[in-house]
């Protein structure tokens, strides 16, 4: 599932959808394009760079359009299978996140009707289906309903039309969010898209579409009967999203990481109870103490974090604790304890394992908490409540900052839980101090990080390299070894370091 970015407002679409789609970037895509509506629908699309694609661009005076990054599931990597699609009369255009599980048929069915498919995409069949009927006279909305009632699978998906001034939005399965501007709306899969433009979004749930035009916007169901949508605002931090005068996204993302923790831990530390106050958990005292035991839930480096939550949990709250992957969870038919916590940890908030965990869970009888970054994200809706962990963009795909804002916001929970259950005020006191030096510590240690030179040096020789941690250094290994692997494709273990009892058998 990729990118997607649209505008309708009184400024130039063309030059503002390309800008939003740069933004997507960096999750990664093969092919772009955008579509404008300028007289007629004009599209451009190509494979390889946005830069490139939108080189091609001539001058549009449109100030309506959508725009995709694509990341190919269906077809292979060629201009014909990047988005837009348009139909065949060129008045219905789609951009497309996500699969389509019956579009085998579905091509069938069009392809008897004598429709001619031009890519070998899932996705091209929306814009046929829509546009035959708009030919027999039915409204845009009744066209896309119907369409949507015969797909199966995700999709987050925008249509645009040459005889219409608004944009119609699907999402079922594949996030999709609507920035509320002045007299201009934004459309994207991702809020880090439309931050710059505005701080005021709608984020669609599954199952919904949406009526976009430049100064007002209408969010249904799928039988078309009107929701009212919750306005959400962006904090601040998601507009430091510029590189500035790193060479990449992920060193400038480890030296933010300082202010980004600080970020996190700000005003949810009390100094005299030694303790913290998360506002967004929502649980009594009397609930905290009273917990048989709290699951936490997360994939990959939500994971490890997640990890690291267990001990602490166990630690100052003295209540049991366990991490587990999500992508696991369902399929091993876990025991749920509606009275027991549920944390489910995820920087997007879209990771779709983790999101049907804490389905799962709630379909159980269990309240799950969210741990996330992204506000407005799916995790974060499903779960209804839980904590931001306030780490503002993160761009590089390599987790640096989220990791250690999701352990800071774990321990202010652990702290929480430790102080209404065992945890004296005298430990509370001395963990807020420690977690109030955090941010500077970090900042010192950038500036002066020691011999990460020469282990760096080291390392580029290695053909495998093994992380040793013990206790939360196990998970912080885990995180070193995932990060390596992702980021210099060098096979890594990581593996518990065992008892101190142990290394002293071995000098023997
Ligand atoms: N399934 C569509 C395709 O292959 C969309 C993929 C995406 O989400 O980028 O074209």
């Amino acid at each position: 599932m990729c990118g997607i970015f649209g505008y309708i407002g009184h400024r130039k679409a063309s030059s503002l959808l390309v800008k939003g789609l740069l933004r997507l970037e960096y999750r990664g895509y093969d092919s772009s394009g955008i579509v404008v509506k300028n007289g007629k629908l004009e599209s451009y699309k190509d494979v390889g760079k946005i830069s490139e694609m939108a080189s091609s661009l001539p001058s549009l005076k449109g100030s309506m359009g959508i725009a995709h990054t694509r990341w190919a599931t269906h077809g292979g990597v060629t201009k014909e299978n990047a988005h837009p699609h348009l139909s065949n009369d060129g008045k219905v255009a789609i951009v497309h996140n996500g699969i389509l599980q019956n579009s085998n048929s579905l091509r069938k069915r069009l392809a008897e009707l004598g429709v001619e498919l031009s890519s070998e995409t899932d996705s091209e069949v929306f814009c046929h289906f829509i546009s035959m009927d708009l030919e027999q006279g039915k409204s845009p909305l009744e066209s896309l309903q119907n369409v949507l009632s015969i797909a199966r699978g995700t999709w987050g998906l925008c249509v645009l039309f040459l005889e219409h001034d608004f944009v119609l939005c699907a999402r079922n399965g594949s996030p999709l969010i609507i920035g509320r501007g002045k007299d201009e709306m934004f459309i994207s899969s991702d809020p880090h898209a439309i931050r710059e433009h505005t701080d005021q979004l709608v984020a669609l749930e599954d199952g919904q579409i949406a009526k976009v035009e430049s100064n007002h916007f209408q969010v249904m169901k799928l039988d078309g009967k009107k929701v009212k949508s919750r306005l959400l605002h962006l904090e601040e931090e998601w507009g430091e999203s510029e590189l500035g005068d790193y060479p990449h996204f992920m060193l400038k993302e480890i030296h933010e990481q300082s202010q980004s923790l600080q970020h996190c831990i700000s005003g949810r530390l009390r100094s005299s109870e030694g303790t913290s106050v998360l506002g967004g958990l929502q649980v009594q005292p009397q609930e905290l103490a009273q917990l048989p035991h709290v699951r936490l839930i997360g994939c990959g480096t939500a994971l490890h974090a997640a990890q690291i939550g267990q001990i602490l949990i166990e630690q100052w709250a003295r209540i049991p604790a366990v991490s587990h992957v999500a992508s696991e969870f369902n399929a091993n038919d876990p025991v749920i304890n509606p009275k027991a916590l549920h944390l489910a940890i995820s920087q997007s908030g879209e990771t779709a394992d983790t999101l049907s965990a804490v389905k799962e869970i709630q379909r159980k009888g269990a309240d799950v908490y969210g741990i996330i970054n992204v506000v407005g994200s799916s995790i974060a809706r499903q779960c209804g409540k839980g904590v931001y962990i306030h780490s503002g963009p993160e761009q590089s795909v390599a987790s640096t900052k989220a990791f250690t804002n999701m352990v800071g916001a774990l321990a202010l929970f652990s702290l929480q839980l430790g102080r209404s259950r065992h945890l004296s005020k005298t430990k509370g006191k001395s963990i807020v101090k420690e977690m109030r030096k955090l941010p500077d510590k970090i900042r010192t240690y950038l500036e002066n990080p020691g011999t990460i030179d020469e282990a760096v040096k080291l390392v580029t020789e290695a053909k495998s390299v093994l992380f040793l941690g013990r206790g939360i250094s196990s998970p912080v290994a885990s995180e070193g070894a995932l990060k390596l692997m992702e980021i210099a494709y060098i096979p890594c273990l990581a593996y518990p370091a065992g008892r101190d009892e142990a290394w002293a058998d071995c000098t023997h």
